[in-house]
């Protein structure tokens, strides 16, 4: 017998019938023989309504009443899930992850697992109960408080449940067929793959693809847990991601993400330790920075740029500005109208001059590189966000991924 952690997305939930579609799905592998743990998400768009309804009622941040509130998303679908599987005649129980076990640091909004006490789950397991659990959250084992673990929470659940229950696989039903090429929504041409190691998914995830968060990766490859990223509305085979894949691309996917923008210090004097004046205080107040460029000096003063979260550009730019008026910095500048797009793939590694194909790509459709960073398997460029788009698709074209191969 094999034990199977199943994940179902917010669109996989979104009504009634859905629902009573995935209770089927977990009945069907439960009676093929598996114990089944299954992990859902909040139906629909229900987080992002959530949030809207909380930024109706108060425009001040109250972190932990924020995940009280989003907590109910996910606690709403794993009752209804349970009784459409009572229904089916399998025996189910739904847990939250504070009953599940879930244990997280204190940071509301992005708490991290740190340890699973999984032993709700293995009691039910052990009576032959399917468990149905609560996505996203956790609770600190110090203040008791429910936390949540970040958009896209419930994949980092459904894989870190996998690994502490020593799980055969994790599947992670979706609304696509598997991981593509490139969003499908921005690329139509985009196509599945079938095999991607944990290493690229990692980076494709970081760099912006939607479909897994990448703190699931994470897990995934920290644990050697398989997860099979498939469709909840049909059965066919989606993308396996794990340790070694069969062929090596030199590009497996593209990745794009409109949601960074970026600080310009401008004049900041070119002397040792500027920098760690700059970065540290925002790296202690978890302004989590992605790209950094300093330009050559004039006169004994440089610019340096970095670009941040949205969701952080706030919290950003007044360190920004506090660091340059120290400093005696000319001024801080901030551009929201940026996006980033990223080639991944592990045969990077030893085929030379993949850089200069994507340049020259770029260059051809007019597209302007403002910042430029790499990994041995990733190369990201800054362009402006309006052309994100069209960078995208040129790519995906150019680098020969439109026929439904790997490059
Ligand atoms: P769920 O609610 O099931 O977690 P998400 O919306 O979080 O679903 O993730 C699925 C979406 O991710 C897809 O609808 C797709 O638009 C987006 N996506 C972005 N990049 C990719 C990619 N490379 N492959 C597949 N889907 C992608
Ligand atoms: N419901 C949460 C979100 O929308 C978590 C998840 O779906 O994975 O981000
Ligand atoms: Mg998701």
């Amino acid at each position: 017998m094999s034990l199977v952690v199943q994940k179902f997305g917010g669109t996989s939930v979104a009504d009634a019938e859905r629902i009573r579609n995935v209770a089927r799905r977990i009945v069907d592998t439960y009676n093929d023989g598996n114990a089944v743990v299954a992990v859902v998400s909040a139906m629909g768009k229900r987080t992002d309504e959530l949030l809207a309804l909380a930024a109706d009622v108060s425009d001040k941040s109250h972190p932990r009443e924020l995940d009280m509130l989003l907590t109910a998303g996910e606690r709403v679908t794993m009752a209804l899930v349970a009784m459409a599987i009572e229904d089916l005649g399998v025996r189910a129980t739904s847990l939250t992850g504070s009953q599940a076990g879930i244990l997280t640091t204190d940071r509301h909004g992005a708490a991290e697992i740190v340890e699973i006490r999984a032993d709700r789950v293995r009691a039910a397991l052990d009576q032959d109960m399917v468990t149905i659990i609560a996505g996203f959250q956790g609770v600190n084992p110090d203040s008791k408080d429910v936390t949540t673990l970040g958009r896209g929470g419930s994949d980092a659940t459904a894989v870190a449940l996998a690994a502490a229950l020593d799980a055969d696989l994790c599947e992670i039903y979706t609304d696509v067929d598997g991981v593509f090429s490139a969003d499908p929504r921005a690329v139509p041409a985009a196509h599945k793959i079938d095999e991607v190691t944990f290493e690229e998914m990692l980076e494709l995830a970081s760099a912006g693809a939607g479909v897994l968060m990448p703190r699931s990766v994470e897990f995934g490859r920290r644990f050697n847990v398989p997860i099979h990223v498939r469709s909840s509305f049909h059965a066919g085979e989606g993308t396996w991601v794990k340790e070694e894949t069969m062929e090596e691309a030199v590009v497996r996917g593209i990745a794009h993400d409109s949601s960074e923008a970026k600080i310009t210090v401008h004049g900041v004097p070119d002397t040792p330790g500027v920098a760690a004046t700059l970065f540290e205080p925002l790296a202690s107040a978890g302004v989590n920075v992605d790209m950094i460029v300093q330009n050559v000096s004039h006169d004994g003063t440089t610019d340096i740029s970095f670009t941040v979260p949205d969701t952080l550009l706030e919290a950003g730019t007044k360190i920004a500005r506090d660091v340059a008026e120290g400093v005696g910095a000319g001024g801080v500048a901030v551009d929201t109208e940026i996006a980033k797009v990223s080639i991944v793939g592990i045969g990077m590694k030893t085929e030379s001059g993949v850089a200069a194909r994507m340049f020259r790509i770029l260059a051809d459709h007019g597209i302007n590189i403002e910042m430029i960073s790499t990994s041995p398997i990733r190369i990201s460029c800054v362009v402006r966000g309006d052309q994100v788009g069209e960078a995208v698709q040129a790519l995906h074209t150019g680098l020969g991924l439109d026929g439904g191969v790997d490059a």
